[in-house]
């Protein structure tokens, strides 16, 4: 069976793209100010003892831009130029809305799957753009599942008389997907540095390394 997908409509989409912006975790995004302007990450960033987060990363001058044309009732362009400037706010946006485009995208260092290889991600291509009621539900996936971090063989046939290899299931939707926190924001210096400024604690910092 042929896996369809629906994709949310301008209504739908003005809905996922919050104002102020809430990361995959559904919770306020980080906002920083780096030096490709103000940008907003997972919100565990702003917990230093965070092992994991998600990876939402927007820019917020497109973020706006892209929000402006949504409210005047035009809709976004998945090949708009401002998805080209960071590989990693494409990504974000592709897995927000379950578009796809020819830019690059790039993402955290991806999980281990039980064969203890990197997962790659997928992304399925069958999309309808319309959702029919006549069409049974179960035949179509939610966009927010059309990326999945899979294991690296997932496509290779196993062939079970000869029992050479169990295929691995491991499968995470990307959106749902956990990544080890860096230690830096994408466009930012490092960040439980940058963190601790702004909370105004410079004062407890250990002097472990004066420079
Ligand atoms: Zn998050
Ligand atoms: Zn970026
Ligand atoms: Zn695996
Ligand atoms: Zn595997």
């Amino acid at each position: 069976m042929v896996q369809l997908w629906f994709l949310p409509n301008i209504e739908g989409k003005l809905q996922l793209m919050t104002d102020p912006p809430e990361c995959f975790c559904g919770k306020s995004a980080f906002r920083t100010d780096g030096y490709l302007g103000v940008s907003y990450d997972c919100h565990e960033f702003q917990n230093q003892d965070a092992e994991h987060v998600c990876d939402f990363h927007i820019h917020e001058h497109a973020w706006h831009q892209f929000r402006r044309q949504l409210l005047s009732c035009k809709d976004v362009n998945q090949n708009d130029p401002e998805l080209n400037v960071c590989p990693f706010f494409n990504y974000a946006y592709c897995i927000l809305f379950g578009c796809a485009n020819d830019y690059p995208k790039k993402f955290l260092a991806a999980p281990t799957c039980h064969c203890h290889l990197s997962a790659t991600l997928v992304g399925l291509t069958d999309v309808r753009s319309t959702h029919k009621e006549e069409e049974r539900e179960e035949d179509y996936g939610y966009w927010h599942e059309r990326y999945a971090f899979k294991c690296p063989h997932h496509n290779v046939h196993v062939d079970d008389s000869h029992g050479a290899r169990s295929k691995c299931t491991w499968s995470l939707v990307a959106k749902n997907t956990a990544f080890t926190r860096p230690k830096r924001l994408l466009h930012s210096n490092d960040i439980d540095t940058d963190l601790l400024s702004l909370r105004g604690w410079e004062g407890l910092i250990d002097k472990e390394s004066d420079d």
